[in-house]
């Protein structure tokens, strides 16, 4: 995500492919973390049955004397990565397709890189980002993936020096920013919203009562999504805001979400914020 965030920010075509060049060996690493990441995950789930179904090889190959002593768990030699998917599969509920092909996928990749030196492998951002998505998707059910971000955005280090509102903002950018990578059916699947919907711009997220606009990123949908609705609902930071429904008119915008504690339009973010 801090990635993308960059070249959003500095978008011009001409160091796009120098900056993504420059961004392979980085990307290779968050490859490698996020498919370790989920072999834990994976590993996880197995254990749930039973975490001796993760010790590979014969008993005759078990670590030296564990009849006669207490062995810790990681001695013993576990299951291949390739085979956690075919275990899980038996043993519990079965994993959804799309997590499947996208585990495979960042499994071949994690191979090339830990193993060969291939000069032709052009990674990028997003697929760690829909891998990342999908294996949450997969295993954290029923989970708000913004809120796991939040939550570790708030263990980084630069949170130490972080307001508050400043790493909200930086959530709901990262959120537009997404929303625009991905394409409907990975919106509707890892938000479980609809990519057509209108969105506007969370006071919550993007409003600081010190600093005023921190940003323009769209993260709320109207809830109901009727033309009358006057309440907006947050998908970053799970907040309900009440608006008003008027027109905003500045420069022939012609959205009518306003939120009237700072008279403040909520598509082009005019107003009298202060
Ligand atoms: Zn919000
Ligand atoms: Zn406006």
């Amino acid at each position: 995500m801090s990635l993308l965030v960059k070249i959003y920010e500095a978008w011009d075509e001409d160091v796009a492919v120098d900056f993504w060049t420059a961004a392979q060996r980085r990307i290779a690493t968050n490859i490698l973390l996020a498919h370790q990441g989920t072999e834990f995950l994976l590993k996880s789930k197995i254990s749930e049955i039973s975490p001796f179904l993760l010790i590979s090889r014969e008993p005759s190959q078990w670590p030296k004397n564990c009849t006669e002593r207490d062995v810790d768990f990681s001695e013993f030699r576990t299951v291949d990565a390739q085979d956690l998917i075919k275990i899980s599969n038996t043993v519990s509920t079965k994993l959804s397709h799309e997590f499947i092909k996208q585990y495979d996928l960042a499994r071949t990749l994690r191979n090339s890189i830990a193993h060969t030196i291939k000069k032709d492998l052009k990674l990028t951002a997003k697929e760690v980002l829909v891998y990342v998505l999908e294996s949450a998707n997969e295993f954290v059910i029923g989970s708000n993936w913004f809120e796991l971000r939040r939550e570790w955005a708030g263990r980084e280090i630069e949170s130490v020096l972080a307001y508050d509102s400043d790493y909200s903002s930086v959530l709901a950018k990262e959120a537009a920013i997404a929303i625009s990578e991905l394409n409907s059916s990975q919106i509707e699947r890892y938000f479980g919203l609809s990519k057509k919907r209108r969105r506007y711009n969370c006071p919550n997220c993007v409003y600081s009562y010190k600093w005023g606009v921190l940003e323009n990123a769209k993260t709320a949908v109207l809830e109901p999504n009727t033309p009358i609705s006057q309440k907006i609902y947050c998908f970053v930071c799970g907040k309900t805001t009440e608006v008003i429904r008027k027109d905003c008119g500045f420069d022939r915008c012609k959205s009518n979400v306003i939120w009237q504690h700072k008279d403040l339009c909520l598509t082009c973010m005019n107003g009298e914020a202060d």
